[in-house]
């Protein structure tokens, strides 16, 4: 990270009197573990920092330390906007995008505020002061950690901050499946659990915390409504609004289950198609070469990783599920080799 970046965000810290930290809409678990290892670092440093994030983060995150605290957009929606706007510092985190914090775009765009980013997104739109890009990194918690030590702050990364990062690095890699073979992802993990992390508990905590109606939609949609197209290596999901209020479908009840689809033998491309009152929202996945980047901007106006993206589709659903069928013939043979 350069060096005088970081010098010059220290003198912005000094002189800030109201600090916010901001994620990305549907907040996974790297977007609230990246925001509240943060705040908590600023705090011991003597900061106090509030974060916001756009809408309701799912409650497998609820028994993070200091979850309750975080401000959630669509409630208080002015109170949160006028925080944003009248902030002297934002650090934006997980994001690459003014447009991914939805509601809240903005007030951020238009705030007096001094702008971080810290993320690892790829093409990160130029709305920033000070940008902390790397699309290498394995989530943008390891990205934090790196923030931190670079600030001068590794002695106070503690089991709360450790426990956080945790949380994103291990989320964002698929529990270290993708996006992390590198020797440095492992190393920070090392520190952090040098600092407190129980790697066990963490991973219980996330993982094993299901409500019964979370799996019950799970099984659903891979019995009755997952469509696989061998000719296209294909698999998608589709949900209706009224299947998801069938299964008491509550944010964040959906988060993994593309992957299931792309767990499938011979499947290079996954997409979970979920109607919402608005929009039909896109979720892909790939394996290997393929980009499901290209894919999402280029179809569905969204945009992510090139393993990893999502966007949006207008409804209704059927016109969606049409609308994929339709392009997969354009990219048959990349999908089909994507891992040759
Ligand atoms: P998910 O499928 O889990 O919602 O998102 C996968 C990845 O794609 C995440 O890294 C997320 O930031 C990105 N992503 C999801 N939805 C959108 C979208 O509508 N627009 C853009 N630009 N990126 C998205
Ligand atoms: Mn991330």
């Amino acid at each position: 990270m350069d060096k005088e970046k970081i010098t010059s965000i220290k003198e912005i810290l000094k002189n800030s009197s109201s600090i916010v930290i901001v994620a990305h809409t549907n907040p996974d678990g790297d977007a609230i573990g990246a925001s509240l290892a943060l705040k908590r670092f600023l705090a011991n440093s003597g900061f106090n920092a509030q974060v916001v994030v756009p809408n309701k983060f799912h409650n497998f995150l609820d028994w993070m330390p200091g979850s309750d605290e975080i401000l959630i957009g669509t409630n208080e929606f002015k109170k949160n906007e006028t925080l944003i706007y009248d902030a002297d510092l934002i650090f934006c985190l997980d994001f690459n995008s003014i447009s991914r914090v939805d509601q809240l775009s903005n007030s951020l765009a238009c705030s007096k505020a001094k702008k971080v980013l810290i993320d690892h997104h790829l093409s990160p739109e130029p709305f920033v002061d000070f940008l902390f890009s790397d699309i290498k990194s394995s989530s943008t918690s390891e990205l934090v950690y790196d923030f931190i030590v670079e600030i001068g702050g590794a002695n106070s990364i503690d089991e709360e901050i450790a426990n956080c990062l945790f949380v994103g690095i291990m989320t964002d890699t698929g529990s270290f499946s993708f996006s992390c073979n590198n020797a440095k992802t492992f190393l920070v993990v090392a520190e952090l659990i040098k600092a407190g992390l129980n790697v066990e508990r963490v991973h219980k905590l996330i993982f094993d915390n299901n409500n019964e109606s979370r799996l019950r939609l799970l099984g659903f949609c891979l019995s009755a409504n997952m469509v696989v197209l061998h000719e296209f290596s294909t698999a998608y999901i589709h949900l209706s609004k009224e299947e998801l209020e069938m299964h008491h479908f509550e944010a964040g009840d959906t988060e993994n289950v593309v992957n299931y689809a792309l767990s499938i033998k011979g499947i290079n491309l996954a997409v979970l198609l979920m109607e919402k009152e608005e929009y039909v929202k896109i979720s892909m996945r790939s394996k290997g070469d393929f980009s499901v980047n290209d894919l999402a901007r280029n179809h569905f106006n969204g945009g992510g990783h090139r393993n990893a993206a999502g966007g949006m589709y207008d409804l209704p659903l059927a016109n969606a599920i049409e609308h994929l069928e339709s392009i997969l013939p354009e990219y048959h043979d990349q999908i089909k080799n994507s891992l040759k």
